[in-house]
């Protein structure tokens, strides 16, 4: 069955429209790849998801088991079970790795969340993906490697156990280390209840992931759909084929 599903979608970031019409379905129990060539509105797309409000949607909605969230709140969003990886952007000094997920994981359930038991499941999960016990009381990104960054974002996903992740990898500054964090994360958390939604163009990560769905988005569209052949396809001629059959389009 579906968990999500867009609807000729058109969305804008400061008038300028980035999705133009666009069309997705992600499968519940699925692993979702979405690659495209930079500027494609791929980050755009995760975000309208989420529901961040820096985007205006103006045609077509947006589904999720059933029920339109076009204009629903991030919050609300993230209760349902949609989840968002995020980077903070800056350092937040007092502010440390367990309290920031705690209170997150407080927002997305709707209860308060034990310390002390919060605690012991966050460490399980550190232990899984081999941190250091020390790594929950550093503050929020000060000094953190891009690896531990993706290891954060990871803990991030497996602790709010949202029923849809959404991963950006932007595509820059991926390591061979955070591929493999981002990969392994991806495959221990996936579930025949659980859907997961990939932004890369990451060979290898490909390679691990082993996607049930590839979709190839071009300048605010999914213009293919297939399974991971078409990520081979793209490896070997590059989305020259598709970037022409949309111009020839319009
Ligand atoms: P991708 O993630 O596929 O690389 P993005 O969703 O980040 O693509 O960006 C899609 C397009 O939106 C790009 O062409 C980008 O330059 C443009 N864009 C992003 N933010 C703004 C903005 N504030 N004003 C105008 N254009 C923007
Ligand atoms: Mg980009
Ligand atoms: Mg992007």
């Amino acid at each position: 069955s579906e968990i999500l599903r867009i609807t000729d979608l058109k969305a804008s970031v400061d008038e300028k429209e980035i999705l133009k019409g666009l069309d997705l379905v992600v499968e519940k129990g699925k692993v979702h790849v979405i690659m495209g060539p930079n500027g494609a509105g791929k980050s755009t797309l995760a975000g309208v998801v989420m529901g961040n409000p820096r985007y205006q949607v103006t045609q077509g909605k947006i589904d999720f088991e059933g029920e339109e969230i076009t204009e629903m709140p991030v919050n609300e969003r993230a209760v349902k079970g949609i989840f968002l990886s995020f980077q903070a952007p800056q350092e937040i000094p007092g502010i440390t790795v367990e309290n920031f997920l705690r209170t997150a994981k407080a927002q997305v359930t709707g209860e308060a969340v034990k310390a002390i038991a919060f605690k012991k499941e966050l460490y399980a999960k550190m232990k899984e993906l081999d941190m250091d016990k020390a790594y929950a009381s550093r503050y929020l990104n000060q000094g953190f490697s891009g690896g531990e960054k993706k290891k954060n974002e990871i803990l991030q996903m497996s602790v709010l156990n949202p029923k849809l992740a959404i991963l950006d990898e932007t595509d820059s500054g991926l390591d061979v280390d955070a591929v493999r964090v981002v990969s392994e994360g991806v495959n221990r958390f996936k579930n025949s209840e659980n859907s997961v939604l990939v932004i890369t163009h990451h060979n290898k990560m490909l390679e691990y992931l082993q996607p049930d769905v590839v979709h190839i988005m071009v300048d605010g569209r999914i213009v293919a759909t297939g399974d991971i052949s078409l990520a081979h396809e793209i490896e070997e001629f590059g989305f020259d084929r598709y970037k022409q059959a949309e111009k020839g389009e319009s």
